[in-house]
């Protein structure tokens, strides 16, 4: 067996770019990839009406207003291929799946275009030591100019034993890939904060990059798997306009995290009036009430899942009839666990907070606001029924709005339970 090495020597680097320069990647040593975007898509058979409909989908994605689709077509267009080494940890590939599975209906092609992917494991010709010359030959090329993305957790108990790759431990591996990257992205929870195999009880000692290398800029795109949508808004962003996106504390961008699911839920109108699903199967589960009783974590949770949705946007789980398990949260396996159950009650404040206002250690709060919020759905919706009962009675006018259904009232707060 192969001694496990914990580090190698530094790989001598040329005078770096400017990390917001562009130029590089158009006049430079990129030149041999530098074919433009529009030429590689023409000859890839996408038409230019699918393109001008993906630069649209990347305005919203990102939260631009469409007057902006226009300039990432422009940028687009003339967009080099940036070197990509994509390494895998402790992982089950579901964010590689993602990835492979894009398809909306060409952004496959458009970010495997965009990205000139040099190392990923599960999709890479070459095997064993090949594969990693080919990493370092990367390294070496392009100093500063590639893109890692890390997929998995980091173990570090037991010297890192419990991941090695190459007689490499994984720790030593995304060390010294992101230490001379342009750029670190993680994708998936794991690669976040460690994950399933960071919870409780995980014996591996298991870390995400940030807790990895405190510092590092880092930006992560949490979620079990993360949406690829927002790995290529990512990309575009950063093409577009020659900066990474704006980031939360948690390094997450803000145009994919930056609001409550619960404030983009297609179920929240029968929150507001108090209909909730209350047994699986059940006459609300059928007719897609709110599913806050059966311990959805909407209200904790920010992600923009709701509206970009996956599987080419067809769905998410709260629309599939699942409630969200809060799962691009920090330690959500702990935190958001049982995830059939509400959170314990915490003291209320304001509903419109930020993830950062929030912090991890208030993911309860804003659940004891929503139960607040819920029964005062629900005193309301049994005010108006009573007004409407007195307007059938003669003694004063119907309230405006639609006649208010048959709900059981929400869950009492200070019950924890569902
Ligand atoms: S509690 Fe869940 S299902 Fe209900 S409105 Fe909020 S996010 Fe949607």
């Amino acid at each position: 067996m192969s001694p496990i090495v914990t580090g190698r020597p530094t790989i001598p680097r040329s005078s770096s770019p400017a990390r917001s320069d562009l130029s590089w990647l158009v006049g430079g040593r990129m030149s041999t990839f530098d074919h433009g975007l529009a030429a590689l898509l023409a000859r890839r058979g996408v038409s230019r009406r699918a393109f001008l409909k993906f630069s649209a989908t990347m305005a919203g994605v990102l939260a631009l207003p469409p007057s902006y689709a226009p300039r990432i077509v422009a940028a687009l267009e003339r967009a080099p291929r940036i070197p990509v080494i994509w390494r895998e940890g402790q992982d089950c590939a579901g964010n590689t799946e993602g990835f492979l599975r894009a398809s909306h209906p060409t952004v496959a092609e458009l970010v495997l275009d965009i990205l000139s992917v040099d190392y990923h494991e599960t999709i890479m010709a070459p095997a064993g030591a090949a594969a990693e010359e080919s990493m370092l030959a990367t390294m070496e090329r392009y100093p500063n100019q590639y893109i890692l993305v890390v997929e998995g957790s980091i173990p570090r108990a037991d010297g890192g034993v419990y991941c090695t790759i190459g007689g490499r431990t994984f720790e030593s591996i995304v060390r010294e890939v992101a230490d001379g990257a342009l750029a670190t992205i993680t994708v998936g929870t794991c690669a976040f904060d460690g994950g399933l195999p960071a919870a409780a009880g995980g014996p591996t000692g298991a870390v995400g990059v940030s807790q990895l290398v405190p510092g590092l800029k880092v930006i992560n795109l949490p979620g079990c798997p993360m949406n690829v949508q927002n790995l290529t808004a990512t990309i575009v962003h950063y093409l577009t306009f020659e900066e990474w996106p704006a980031v939360d504390s948690y390094g997450r961008p803000l145009f994919a995290y930056g609001q409550l699911i619960h404030d983009q839920c297609e179920r929240r109108a029968h929150f507001e009036r108090g209909e909730y699903v209350v047994a699986w199967g059940d006459e609300g589960h059928r007719r897609g009430w709110c599913l806050y009783k059966m311990g959805c974590k909407g209200p904790e949770t920010f992600a923009n899942c709701p509206t970009v949705r996956f599987n080419d946007g067809t769905s998410w789980p709260v629309k599939a009839g699942h409630g969200c398990v809060g799962c691009t949260m920090p330690a959500f396996w702990d935190r958001m666990s049982p995830f059939y159950r509400r959170l314990p009650p915490p003291p209320p404040f304001a509903s419109d907070v930020t993830a950062d206002q929030l912090g991890i250690g208030f993911v309860g709060a804003i659940a004891g606001l929503t139960a607040i919020h819920g029964t005062a759905s629900y005193i309301r919706r049994k005010r108006m029924k009573a007004e409407a009962r007195a307007a059938a009675a003669g003694a004063l006018e119907p309230p405006a709005g639609p006649a208010p259904s048959e709900a059981p009232p929400p869950v009492d707060p200070t019950s924890g339970a569902a």
